[in-house]
């Protein structure tokens, strides 16, 4: 095939007249509108000076045209991009400094705090909004809306996927044509899905869960999407009973679970839920059920990797588990000094490898080679076990691991059981510097009511089922844990917040 992703993905609804995406205000856009978009977003493209392999960064709300640019991006070989909202204009200057776009494309909001890093960079500056309008939509107007589909092998980059840099400075991804087709067609065929399913997507298409994971699949299986700027929970409640399937963070299902029009009756029609991006607690596995009937299956994946394991879709989709490796990609629990593979059962780094693995990190060769076996494994940073019946139990990242006394502490085995203490909606648990251990146990944990909950007893309770080096030294009440856009807990914040507590 002359552009492997195109062709698949989007080429094959040339034509097409049905529904491709259907908006909050109740517009639709067809899959031949949608193509013809792109089309001439191609065309613009390659008007304004871009050859194929030249990067294109992209910061803009989500809208059915940042979407066509996806697809524009892949049909002209440029790679494509897309950069997190909420990144001030100092941060998008590292993104586009370090890819080497030759486009930036940014709301009209951004456009004069953009500018000066655009002009620094040598990049074109061009806008488009929410709404669609903006200096790139309006040049495009006047273009034809059929494009040469430029050729590509599966070995060729598509996108650069910027980490969510919840350990460190984002790293940027580079993944092939191959990576992401490999991943599309793997999960359409493991979640079943087919033309008749409609998807519910409420989530950012700046990160791999929305963008790769929803647009990709929904896209080979000829379905549709509805296709919500953000999450908000009463367009949510309206928009379910259309939808045959949804994605979501772990915060989407919580947030649903917390309404009380969020019914059985409301999803009793729907085929799947789909959760990922962070761990979903076992708590909110087992209330979503016993609400609705339905059970959420978890998957686990990365910026790095797309999609590596999933709960089965037919099958015991297991609480608290990421599920099995997906058909075609190896997963093993290797030893993190030696690298050697341990025994099921034993905690160790999660290493991957498969066609849906990465080709490295754009410009950092040390950083891959660290990450990147030779032979092909890539080393997740994630801490895991392999259950006795197969399932892919992860434990926390390698960089929240606790050290103290020189003894490991994982911080989910803390965590889980200050989850079940009374009055305990969630917690998260840390190591901070300690003048004795080098590190020690912090537990921070959210009420789940107005009150605080009675500390010295969880203290109590606690000291019965743990050792003593796992029990934290310290407890402390916080309202809410800091999160990211897609629902990560942001450990290193907490780290920086209460890292001097024993100095
Ligand atoms: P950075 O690599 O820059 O520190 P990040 O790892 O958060 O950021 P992403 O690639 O967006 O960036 O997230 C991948 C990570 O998300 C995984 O390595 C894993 O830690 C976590 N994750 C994804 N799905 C799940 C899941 N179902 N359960 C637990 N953790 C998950
Ligand atoms: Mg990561």
């Amino acid at each position: 095939m002359a552009n492997p992703l195109y062709d698949t993905l989007f080429g094959q609804h040339h034509g097409k007249s049905g529904t491709f995406l259907h908006m909050q205000d109740g517009t639709t856009m067809s899959y031949a509108g949608f193509l013809g978009l792109a089309a001439q977003y191609a065309n613009l493209l390659v008007q304004l000076g871009l050859n194929p392999g030249d990067r294109a960064a992209v910061q803009v709300q989500k809208s059915p045209q940042a979407l066509a640019f996806y697809a524009a991006c892949v049909q002209a070989g440029i790679v494509f991009l897309p950069l997190n909202t909420a990144y001030t204009a100092d941060e998008v200057q590292y993104f586009v400094e370090n890819s080497g776009a030759r486009v930036l494309l940014c709301d009209q909001a951004k456009a004069d705090s953009l500018r000066p890093v655009a002009e620094g960079c040598d990049a074109a500056l061009e806008t488009l909004n929410g709404d669609g309008t903006g200096s790139f939509a309006d040049k495009a107007t006047a273009l034809p809306d059929n494009f040469d589909t430029v050729a590509r092998s599966t070995d060729d980059l598509a996108a650069f996927l910027y980490t969510s840099g919840t350990t460190g400075r984002s790293k940027g991804a580079m993944l092939t044509q191959g990576n992401l087709l490999s991943n599309a067609q793997t999960l359409v065929t493991e979640w079943r899905f087919t033309a008749d399913d409609i998807l519910l997507h409420a989530l950012p298409i700046f990160h791999t869960h929305g963008l790769f994971v929803a647009s990709n699949i929904t896209l080979l299986a000829g379905g549709q999407m509805i296709f919500l700027p953000k999450f908000n929970l009463d367009v949510m409640i309206e928009k379910l009973p259309l939808a045959t399937a949804m994605m979501g963070v772990p915060t989407f299902y919580t947030r649903l679970l917390g309404d009380a029009r969020f019914t059985k009756d409301l999803v009793q029609h729907m085929r799947l839920f789909v959760s990922g991006s962070a761990p979903l607690l076992a708590e909110t596995h087992i209330q979503f059920e016993e609400r609705t009937g339905h059970r959420i299956l978890e998957r686990y994946g990365m910026t790095e990797t797309n999609m590596n394991t999933s709960n089965p879709y037919d099958g015991e989709r297991r609480a608290g588990t990421v599920g099995f490796p997906l058909p075609g990609v190896e997963l093993k629990i290797t030893d993190s000094k030696t690298g050697a593979t341990l025994p099921q059962g034993e905690i160790g780094e999660i290493e991957v490898r498969g066609p849906n693995v990465f080709k490295g990190y754009w410009q950092m060769p040390e950083k891959t080679a660290e990450e990147l076996r030779p032979d092909g494994f890539f080393i997740t940073g994630d801490l895991g076990q392999i259950d006795k019946d197969g399932y892919v139990q992860i434990v926390g990242r390698n960089k929240d691991l606790i050290i103290s006394g020189g003894y490991n502490i994982y911080p989910k085995e803390v965590e889980l059981l200050l989850d079940e203490q009374n009055g305990v909606l969630e917690s998260a648990v840390i190591g901070v510097p300690h003048p004795d251990f080098g590190e020690t146990v912090v537990g921070i944990i959210v009420p789940d009511g107005d009150s605080d909950p009675d500390l010295d007893a969880i203290a109590a309770n606690i000291g019965t089922s743990l050792a003593r080096f796992k029990q934290p030294q310290k407890l402390i009440v916080r309202a809410e844990l800091p999160r990211n856009t897609m629902g990560k807990v942001q450990k290193k914040a907490l780290r920086d917040e209460y890292g001097a507590l024993f100095e």
